[in-house]
């Protein structure tokens, strides 16, 4: 076995190590921190969980140049990462191992916070950005992030970069950077694309590959429940009852779902907050913060939400809605079992979607074994023994002079058996919920499938095979397919470029609020002030109508098909907005649009999703 300070690293990294108690490095960082060190270039690729991080944070700080004067030469490193979550983590990982580096300086930069912030600390001047590549491109624009004295970038989760539309981001950042600088670039998967990157601005890099299935994927134990019987919020319940956790993260399909989710749990005594995208950044934090500091245990999370998450402590992972595809179950699975703990995932998997289940086996290679519900009889005996280790607790632990005078004066006054009183004083104490549940009539299954949650109506969005193609002959849509055939409509969302939407943003609000699978969102164009974007052309009316109210970087998406009028404004509280009026973006608008109608391309930006699965 290796020991860090055989790898070259700097005193004060090594020091800094030994706070953070790491004792031995992980196969990824033994392989890649002497590479880094000699100042070559790198393909770096290992599953999440196997400490990526440190791989390349490590040798980074043990070879910036402290003395350089960063205030007005600019930065030391940069690096990019998908998400600002992942920004975060990684900032701060780097300032954990940079604790011992007198006056080093980190930032992270990323959309959604405001520009004073990023714009003092910049000036102030910093050694590492960590930054989603959105941000970057905008500091770089504006001239406000200096990378002609670059030593060294990173590419963290670089086929998460890709997945996610920002390939063309990525590559516009590298163009503008200074010949000799050191790459790094980090992924859990290579596909040709990343791989045309890495040919393109690395230079003979040297590639490592750390194969799967060593570090997380079999400390992690997977199971899977078919949905059956029970309300899937029953099932879970019931789980929670008998299992031993720490920890739970609950993976819910949309953003709705996540606070209708935590509500009913909070409802059912379980301390638990909601993760969505909607949420603002500072009270996600807060939530991840409460987590790890035990404050609460159960979150539920959209995968967008959780992605890149590090808390050590979750102990499970439940697939409450199964994942749109096989990456994002990794990913999901991923949060437990970090750090050589062991993890728990459980998939809760309806008749039509066990076809999903075999997939997912099949890319993973690794077995999902079918799990029982407790029995009622196994709930009932854990919450016996429950109750009497309450009982002993209070019997231990507090001071009961006062009751025992008081049920004593009961006893003699009443002449009545003192179990017969503890009896009393236990029905008091455990309230309205009964003590133990009971066996559940199958015909009383229906009262329980009252959620108002779009988990039932899934898959019913959107059929594969339109029944019958309905082109409206007033539409001004063109009729377009897909690469599978689907027939498409343009549609149009409110949402643009001055609101600073992505396509991320796009393909995440429409895949969550709608429930339709990532794959039949087709080509989206980001204009000044909409967007315009692919959808399969018979999407149901309740489709619809959850999009009309889903909302955007602040702005409702009110989507309607292309080139009709906007649906009238509901009653939100806000103003109407002034549409197109003379401004220049409505000479833009028009513009544009006449383009589009010529059958000229306008496109500021394009991109065009592949099917995940298989
Ligand atoms: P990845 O980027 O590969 O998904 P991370 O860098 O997020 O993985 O690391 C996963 C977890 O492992 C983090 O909690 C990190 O602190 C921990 N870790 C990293 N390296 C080591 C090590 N050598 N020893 C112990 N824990 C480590
Ligand atoms: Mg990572």
């Amino acid at each position: 076995m290796s020991e860090f300070n055989t790898l070259g690293l700097a005193a004060p990294v090594l020091e800094a190590l030994t706070k953070v108690g790491y004792e031995t490095p992980s196969p990824i960082q033994a392989a890649t921190i002497p590479v880094l060190l000699e100042g070559q270039d790198l393909i770096g690729q290992a599953q999440t969980g196997t400490g990526k991080t440190a791989a390349f944070a490590l040798p980074m700080l043990s070879t910036i140049d402290l003395k350089a004067n960063v205030r007005t030469e600019g930065i030391s490193a940069l690096i990019l990462t998908p998400t600002r979550e992942l920004a975060i983590q990684v900032a701060e990982a780097c300032q954990k191992y940079a604790h011992f580096l007198p006056n080093f300086h980190v930032l992270p930069i990323y959309g959604g916070q405001g520009y004073d912030h990023q714009l003092r600390q910049l000036r102030r001047g910093v050694h590492v950005v960590v930054g989603t590549p959105g941000r970057v491109m905008d500091h770089i624009r504006r001239g406000t992030l200096n990378l002609s004295r670059l030593q060294m970038l990173v590419l963290d989760e670089a086929d998460e970069m890709l997945r996610m539309g920002f390939i063309d981001d990525v590559e516009w950042i590298l163009s503008r950077t200074p010949e000799e600088r050191q790459i790094a670039l980090f992924s859990a998967t290579m596909p040709p694309p990343i791989r045309k990157v890495a040919q393109r601005y690395l230079n003979n890099p040297q590639e490592i590959k750390i194969k799967a299935k060593t570090e997380t994927a079999t400390t992690i134990s997977q199971r899977y429940w078919q949905v059956s019987g029970l309300h899937k919020l029953d099932a879970l319940t019931r789980i929670l009852e008998v299992e031993e956790f720490d920890a739970v993260i609950i993976f819910v399909r949309t953003k709705t779902m996540t606070t209708e989710l935590s509500e009913r749990l909070n409802a059912r005594g379980y301390d638990c907050e909601a993760l969505n995208g909607d949420i603002p950044q500072n009270l996600r934090e807060r939530t991840i913060e409460k987590l790890k500091a035990k404050k609460i245990d159960f979150v539920v999370a959209t995968d967008v939400a959780a992605r890149g998450l590090d808390v050590p402590r979750i102990s499970h992972v439940v697939n409450y809605d199964i994942p749109q595809d096989i990456e994002s179950y990794v990913h999901r699975i991923g949060r437990t079992g970090r750090a050589g703990n062991t993890g728990e995932a459980i998939l809760f998997v309806s008749n039509r979607e066990r076809h999903l289940l075999r997939a997912i086996e099949k890319h993973t290679r690794q077995k999902i074994t079918s799990m029982q519900l407790p029995s009622t009889d196994a709930v009932n005996e854990q919450r016996r023994s429950r109750f009497k280790a309450r009982i002993t607790e209070t019997l231990d632990g507090k001071d009961l002079d006062l009751f025992e005078q008081v049920v004593s004066e009961y006893q003699e006054e009443f002449e009545t058996d003192p179990a017969r009183i503890a009896a009393a004083l236990a029905y008091l104490v455990q309230g309205e919920t009964p003590l133990f549940i009971k066996d559940q009539p199958r015909r009383a299954r229906r009262e329980h499938d009252d959620f108002k949650g779009k988990s039932e109506r899934q898959g019913k969005n959107f059929e594969r095979e339109p029944r019958r193609k309905k082109q409206r002959p007033d539409s001004k849509a063109r009729p377009l397919k897909d690469d599978s055939g689907v027939e498409m409509k343009r549609f149009q969302v409110q949402v643009g470029y001055d609101h600073e939407v992505t396509p991320r943003h796009i393909v995440g609000a429409i895949a969550n609020e709608a429930n339709l699978d990532s794959r039949y969102i087709g080509q989206i164009e980001i204009h000044d002030d909409f967007t315009t974007v692919d959808l399969p052309a018979n999407l149901s009316p309740e489709a619809m109508k959850d999009l009309q109210k889903a909302w955007v970087c602040g702005r409702r998406l009110a989507i309607h098909v292309y080139g009709e009028a906007a649906p009238a404004a509901k009653a939100d509280g806000r103003p109407p907005k002034k549409k197109y009026g003379n401004s220049k973006k409505a000479k833009n608008f028009k513009k544009n649009k006449s383009k589009q109608a010529a059958g000229d391309q306008p496109l500021k930006r394009q991109r065009k999703r592949k099917p995940k699965l298989d």
